[in-house]
């Protein structure tokens, strides 16, 4: 029970509504001598974490049909995150510079010349590409990489009936050569230095063993059987 202590009546009938409110809402409160506390009423253990928070912003966000990259943990961060804003067509191919009208010249390939520079063109469709693609295969010891999208390029790795560590290493090599690709391409774009795709799987080879043998669990593998990809 609340005992009043007004120090003026309550003539102004807004007042007298919200008071009559109160204690509506107080009839049915209990006080007791326990510590005050927040709670997180969301989350089951009533704390709050990051999490918690996460999940409930994401309870009613339906993102089933989002395509997610599968983040390759044994490669640096700035190539994973090459391989996002590639696929999300946000790296500055010619035909990207164009549609934002920061490139007013034909947006052809600059490594073969024959088609517009599209993200699918420059990782998958371009010859300098396929002659790549050819070769990691070849290397890898894996059925020819073939794909229409950079979407599926970054998925190939999951359709290998291999092991678990040759998918990991295989997923990570893909991303490095599309990194090694748009490198080739920018050196010969802006300090005219050719393109030699030999040079290009050489050091998809070499990144790919010092990344992989540092950076991922398996850091047996030696060279030797990195150029021969064997034992994986
Ligand atoms: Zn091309």
């Amino acid at each position: 029970m609340f005992q009043w202590n007004w120090k003026e009546f309550l003539i102004n009938p807004d007042l007298v509504a919200d008071v009559q409110q109160l204690q509506a809402m107080l009839e049915n409160t209990q006080v007791s001598e326990a510590e005050d506390r927040w709670v997180w009423l969301p989350d089951s253990s009533r704390e709050f974490s990051v999490k918690a928070a996460r999940l409930l912003i994401r309870a009613n966000v339906d993102i089933s049909d989002r395509y997610i990259m599968d983040w390759c943990n044994w490669i640096p961060a700035k190539v994973n995150i090459h391989l996002w804003r590639t696929e999300l067509g946000k790296i500055p191919t010619k035909v990207t510079l164009k549609n934002r009208n920061v490139l007013l010249d034909d947006p052809v390939c600059p490594l073969c010349g024959s088609e517009e520079e599209t993200v699918d063109h420059l990782f998958i469709g371009c010859h300098v590409a396929s002659v790549v693609w050819n070769g990691i295969s070849v290397w890898c010891k894996i059925p020819n990489i073939f794909a229409f999208t950079v979407r599926d390029l970054l998925g190939i790795f999951k359709e290998l009936t291999v092991s678990d560590r040759k998918k990991e290493a295989v997923q990570g090599i893909i991303m490095i050569a599309c990194w090694n690709i748009w490198r080739a391409r920018n050196n010969f774009v802006f300090a005219n230095k050719p393109v030699k795709i030999d040079k290009i799987i050489s050091e998809v080879k070499a990144l790919g063993h010092f990344w992989f043998s540092n950076r991922s669990k398996y850091k047996d593998i030696e060279w030797g059987d990195w150029c021969s990809f064997v034992n994986m």
